[in-house]
């Protein structure tokens, strides 16, 4: 038999499946390919959600734990401006206690010179005393002969003599009261000093006091911070073990979420196969290229999370099939606008093998469950869906999962 004569047969036999394919299909429409595509569209934004949700718990955890460096790096910060100021208030202590000790010193000295100036004054007053005996005892003299005394000086020598007795008598009085007074002057003058100097001291105590009470209120103020500090390093650390529980869990969840949904894409393949081919297809991955020329590639696999490859080409560009096999999805969608699904069937390791041909410009020209052979059109080059500009948006998935098309198609 020549190929073409099996391949007749083959399209025979198919179309007989196909026939009853339709049939059933057209029974279960409402369940066929299109909700099929919703539930895929909804395990996808399930994931989508999961992976959203693990990000928040991420970014939660990271907050979390700087917000726990950055505070012990601040509490050590606090801890050594603690240490220090404890320091200077020990120094000014010091010095405070010195003061007193100096003051003291002076209070002592202030009252010697008191007692200094005290009896130099009773001195004077001594002195004012004998003095005012004297007098009294010459007016005495006067009073009881002594002017019969003077009667009896005999001559003027004898009277300048008396006269002159008496005079120095006094005088001698009166310089010992002026020294005594300027005695007591002296001692008073320096017990001021004393006092000016004392009261130095206690304004130099005052103004350590003064520095003290400010450092010990900073003190005070920093024991606060510190406390806070405390507080926020306690809850933060009280909370890392539930986020870590949580982002566990939202990775469990998205896990989860992404083996369902490459489950149901491997389940969409092998329901392919199972009802449209009577026998398994053989991929080759001798892939060609879908397109026959194009301008250039304006999206690379991966560029900010792109899921396949764009080959921008003129609009009504024919897509043709990489290698063989059967249409599994024709369908509209809001992002890929009108696209083909085609599965190719499974190497010789069971790996299976399907395209996705994205935002073409009309209906596609293929249909659900029907045989394609490479390099057959499916479609044309346009810009439906999410798309600003006339490309075709390959996709190809290696049991289930994206690939980059780039790795197996030649371009
Ligand atoms: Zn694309």
């Amino acid at each position: 038999m020549t190929h073409r004569l099996i391949r007749a047969r083959l399209r025979r036999v198919l179309s007989f499946a196909l026939a009853l394919c339709m049939a059933v299909m057209l029974a279960v429409q409402a369940t066929g390919p299109a909700l099929a595509d919703e539930k895929q569209e909804q395990l996808e934004a399930n994931r989508d959600q999961a992976k959203a949700e693990l990000e928040a718990a991420q970014q939660q955890q990271q907050e979390n734990q700087e917000t726990i460096t950055l505070t012990e790096e601040q509490r050590a910060e606090v801890m050594e401006q603690q240490e220090q100021l404890e320091g200077e208030i020990a120094g000014i202590q010091q010095k405070i206690e010195a003061l007193n000790e100096q003051i003291a010193a002076k209070d002592q000295a202030i009252t010697e010179k008191q007692a200094e100036v005290d009896a130099k004054q009773a001195e004077f007053d001594a002195q004012i005393e004998a003095f005012k005996e004297r007098l009294l005892a010459v007016q005495r003299l006067n009073a009881s002969g002594g002017i019969e005394l003077l009667s009896n000086v005999s001559n003027m020598f004898q009277l300048l003599t008396y006269q002159r007795v008496m005079d120095s008598i006094a005088a001698q009085d009166q310089q010992i009261c002026t020294e005594l007074d300027t005695q007591k002057a002296q001692l008073e003058t320096e017990k001021a000093q004393l006092q000016t100097e004392k009261q130095e001291l206690e304004a130099q105590e005052a103004q350590q006091q003064a520095n003290q009470d400010e450092l010990t209120a900073t003190a005070t103020e920093l024991a606060g911070v510190k406390q806070q500090l405390d507080n926020t390093l306690t809850q933060a650390e009280a909370m890392e073990e539930a986020l870590a529980a949580a982002v566990s869990e939202k990775q469990a969840a998205f896990n989860k979420a992404c083996d369902e949904v490459d489950a149901y894409l491997r389940q969409l393949i092998s329901d392919a196969q199972g009802s449209f081919s009577e026998a398994p297809i053989s991929c080759s991955l001798n892939f060609i290229c879908p397109l026959d020329s194009y301008k250039y590639i304006s999206c690379q696999y991966g560029a900010g999370g792109h899921k396949g490859v764009d080959f921008a080409a003129p609009g009504n560009t024919p897509i043709r099939a990489v290698a063989s096999g059967q249409v599994i999805t024709v369908q509209n969608h809001y992002s890929y606008g009108n696209y083909v699904m085609v599965y190719h069937g499974t190497d010789d390791n069971g790996t299976t093998y399907a395209t996705l041909y994205a935002h073409m410009i009309r209906w596609p020209s293929v249909s659900v469950g029907q045989a394609v052979s490479q390099g057959d059109i499916l479609g044309y080059v346009g810009s439906t869906g999410n798309s600003t500009g006339n490309h075709l948006h390959l996709e190809l998935r290696v049991n289930g999962a994206r690939t980059n098309p780039l790795n197996y198609v030649p371009h």
